[in-house]
């Protein structure tokens, strides 16, 4: 069926790039990460988490481009983090040597366009998080015709049990156009739909957010949470985990006001996320209540804000939005 063999071997590498950010984060040290030159960190799981990603994507489709955060850049001249992203990807490169890894990088350079297909890629959604041993996620989704029609979502910290932290940790989320949304903790076999919240009244509404205010306003967040009506505490979380948190019901709202107006948001930061919460019965849309343009540019050029809901609530929150910005 359509997507049938496409989601097969994402969820195949979605789990192996998983299982490598694990390892890293295990025995992590200083010298596994490094600055960007906009200061951003990328680290060993980065870079080896999207060299087995393209692998895979190129072997099976070699004429899907690839739209990737991470370049040959991301690694500079750092000769001692390549021996690094080798010693952890090498086990997936048969009959390759380090040099490959540069080669795979660059394939990530790709352009979105409004026809076609091409495969985004955020390896390590949400560094931060994982380098302070809080939530991150590998985010791969396929566009076609400017539309998302896959999307995966890996949470190697992800509670498997809904509002329980205690709970196992480690689940994959997934949707496929018309599909449905789906989890899966990562060492379970059955497999489980999810969909959104739809409570009785607002007030039992969580809302979720950036752990950081380097991203995001927390303070606009809070205003707009209050404007509908919103009395819980939200839930501060890093990466594309706050789409699943949307998906799985255990928020109603991600709210993204960024720190800059001026920002324009990542194309890999949004599209595994936003079919997930779409598929599970959720909107999402930008603060014009307009949909994410995935067909022009690495970033979300025509779009500012982010907010994805259950649905019902969508309209009211614009609203607050509206009324809350509109006076900054
Ligand atoms: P989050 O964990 O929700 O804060 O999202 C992480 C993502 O925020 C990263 O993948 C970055 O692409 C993105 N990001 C980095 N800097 C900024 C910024 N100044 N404003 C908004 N988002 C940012
Ligand atoms: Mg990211």
């Amino acid at each position: 069926m359509y997507l049938d063999r496409e989601l097969e071997i994402c969820l195949n590498v979605v789990r192996k790039a998983s299982s490598l950010c694990m390892k890293v984060r295990e025995g992590l040290t200083e010298e596994d990460s490094m600055k960007k030159f906009d200061h951003s960190p990328v680290t060993v799981a980065d870079i080896g988490s999207q060299v087995v990603i393209t692998m895979e994507l190129l072997r099976a489709f070699p004429d899907i481009p690839i739209v990737a955060e991470e370049d040959s850049a991301s690694l500079g001249q750092n000769e001692e983090l390549l021996d690094k992203v080798w010693h952890y990807t090498g086990q997936y490169l048969p009959g390759h040597d380090r040099g490959v890894i540069i080669e795979l990088l660059e394939h990530g350079r790709g352009e979105p366009s409004s026809s076609g297909r091409y495969w985004t890629i955020d390896p390590v959604d949400g560094t931060k998080g994982f380098l302070r041993g809080d939530q991150y996620a590998i985010a791969l989704a396929l566009v076609e015709d400017g539309e998302v029609v896959l999307g995966i979502l890996g949470g190697p910290k992800y509670p498997v049990e809904p509002n329980n932290p205690n709970t196992l940790r480690g689940c994959i989320f997934y949707a496929t156009r018309t599909g449905g949304a789906w989890m899966q903790g990562y060492t379970q076999p059955e497999i489980f739909p999810i969909s959104v919240s739809s409570p009785n009244s607002t007030a039992g509404l969580r809302f979720t957010e950036s752990v950081e205010s380097a991203h995001v306003s927390h303070s606009i967040h809070a205003r707009i949470a209050d404007k509908v009506g919103i009395t819980r505490p939200s839930l501060r979380m890093d990466s594309q985990c706050k789409y699943a948190a949307v998906a799985r019901g255990e928020a109603g709202i991600y709210i993204r006001v960024p720190r800059d107006i001026n920002y324009r948001e990542n194309i890999w930061d949004h599209a595994a996320g936003a079919i997930i919460v779409t598929e599970a019965g959720g909107k999402v849309t930008d603060f014009d209540n307009q949909p994410l343009d995935f067909s022009v540019a690495r970033k979300l050029v025509n779009n500012r804000g982010i907010l994805a809901t259950n649905g019902i609530i969508h309209d009211a929150v614009i609203g607050a939005v509206r009324e809350i910005m509109g006076k900054d």
